[in-house]
């Protein structure tokens, strides 16, 4: 069968730019693990929506306050004006949002947002977005998924995307119908031919030793767009996210959302005393807690959920309590041990405002792209947003490009030789990634004095 569209990864970004394609074409989509091990799946704490006209100029200023002004202000300025509708469409797909008793949408707040703006469904707003969103692609018949296939590289030729090449497991269908080889390792290596690609392939955390994210998210499209020439934007602009349940247990780093502290929790040293205003953004308030861990020579400070009622714990946070008890703590009685861990990549493939790249019919969303929303640093709740917005202008874009240009078969050699050693190719990719982080990371502080809120360095995995 041939393929008109091909997205790697499905999270928000990847399955939302499916749904917005035309049903009449075909449209493939490979992710590195089971589909529903995604960040979008991870999300707790909740979406924002520009409430009402008068909403518009604090978010449009919270979000470029949070940002340090280094925002792009036509992409904020997109994705405040589109948020409405996102969240109509979401609603429509059966994503059932908080109510109040009048049946109204119910907001919360999260740190560095001036007024509650935020939907959410408990704490799992992503799974609850995710989901229904999975669930809806599911049903077209022009969508197939399949798990575990990893894109390792992009076909280019004469300046334009022509599909991807990918590894599977050897059994893999969509593998075995492509031209493949096998890989040394017995996965097999395939091409796969479209001529529009979307990189919808997540953050960066794979590639920490702490991290909130999924460790497979290891920014491959990253390294491939260096490989490629295609240019990245910001790639050190990494977000460390405040607060992570400290545990002494290997694995992903469980978050303790920042809708915690919008609704009150607190900070305390080990003296029990606060440190820091909590609402501050989240760059300025892990860097607080880094400096107050070296003052007590800790490896965590202490979040007391005591300001909340214990019914709002166990009703807005009942995955959180759960997850905390697991690990020794009741929080609604006692304070919970939090460390900041690597949690959010704003920077990522530079793209336009249809998440075009500089290849031609190459596009990447959600948050391996950089549309420029978040600055030099995210405000909370923007990145699903901010996903879905512009997943569904790189469809639109593509739709049109699809009803405009002349598919031609083109004779392209491809020598999948060259990719049968996955593992030096993965650790190539990692090394290349951190190597242009740590770059820009240098580039920034000789071309910036004010580098109080770049992001803390963590260790890499
Ligand atoms: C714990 C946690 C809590 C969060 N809470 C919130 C929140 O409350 N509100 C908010 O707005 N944001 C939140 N975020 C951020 C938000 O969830 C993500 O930014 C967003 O979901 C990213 O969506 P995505 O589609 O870009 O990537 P993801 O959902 O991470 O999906 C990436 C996809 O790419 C696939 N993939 C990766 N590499 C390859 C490859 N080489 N080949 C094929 N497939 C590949 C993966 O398997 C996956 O399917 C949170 C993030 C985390 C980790």
């Amino acid at each position: 069968m041939k393929n008109d569209i091909i997205i790697a990864g499905c999270g928000v970004g990847g399955l939302y730019a499916a749904l917005n394609l035309p049903e009449d074409k075909n449209i493939v989509i490979i992710t590195k693990d089971k589909a529903e091990n995604c960040d979008s799946f991870l999300a707790q704490g909740g979406i924002c929506m520009q409430r009402d006209d008068e909403d518009y100029d604090s978010y449009f200023e919270d979000t470029l306050r949070a940002g340090h002004y280094e925002n792009r202000q036509e992409s904020v300025d997109i994705m405040i004006r589109s948020s409405r509708d996102i969240i109509n469409d979401l609603i429509s797909y059966g994503v059932d949002f908080q109510k109040d008793e009048n049946g109204e949408l119910s907001f919360t707040r999260e740190g560095a947002h001036s007024k509650p703006r935020i939907l959410y469904h408990e704490d799992i707003t992503g799974e609850e977005i995710t989901s229904k969103l999975l669930a809806e692609v599911r049903k077209r018949k022009n969508i197939r998924i399949y798990e575990y296939v990893s894109m390792i590289d992009i076909i280019e030729y004469k300046g334009k995307v022509r599909g991807v090449i990918a590894s599977s497991a050897p059994d893999n269908e969509l593998a075995l119908n492509n031209p493949h080889v096998k890989a040394d390792n017995g996965s097999l290596v395939f091409e796969l031919r479209a001529p529009e690609v979307i990189w919808a392939t997540g953050g960066i955390g794979g590639l920490y030793a702490h991290s909130t994210n999924y460790p497979h998210l290891t920014g491959d499209a990253l390294a491939i767009a260096l490989k490629h020439n295609i240019p990245l934007e910001n790639p050190d602009y990494v977000q460390i996210h405040p607060t992570t349940l400290f545990s002494n247990k290997k694995g992903r780093a469980f978050l303790i959302s920042e809708s915690v502290r919008g609704e009150g929790a607190i900070l305390l040293d080990k003296n029990n005393n606060r440190f820091v205003d909590e609402l501050l953004p989240r760059d300025v308030v892990s860097h607080a807690i880094f400096e107050q861990m070296e003052k007590d020579n800790t490896e965590h400070v202490w979040l007391s959920m005591a300001p909340i009622p214990r019914e709002e714990i166990l009703t807005h946070f009942k995955h959180i309590y759960e997850e905390c008890l697991k690990e020794g703590y009741d929080c609604t009685k006692e304070p919970i041990p939090v460390v900041p861990a690597q949690h959010y990549f704003m920077g990522g493939v530079h793209v336009d405002k249809y998440s075009e790249t500089s290849l031609k019919h190459l596009y990447a969303v959600g948050e391996t792209s950089c549309n420029g929303v978040h600055g030099a640093n995210r405000l909370a709740s923007n990145s699903l947003l901010e996903s879905l917005v512009f997943a569904k202008r790189a469809a639109l874009k593509i739709s049109h490009e699809l009803e405009n240009i002349q598919i031609r078969k083109h004779n392209i050699v491809i020598d999948l030789n060259k990719y049968t050693n996955l593992d030096k190719i993965a650790a190539g990719y990692a090394l290349s990634v951190n190597t242009e982080i740590e770059r820009m990371r240098l580039y920034h502080e000789q071309h910036n004095n004010d580098i109080k809120h770049r992001p803390v360095n963590i260790a890499s995995a």
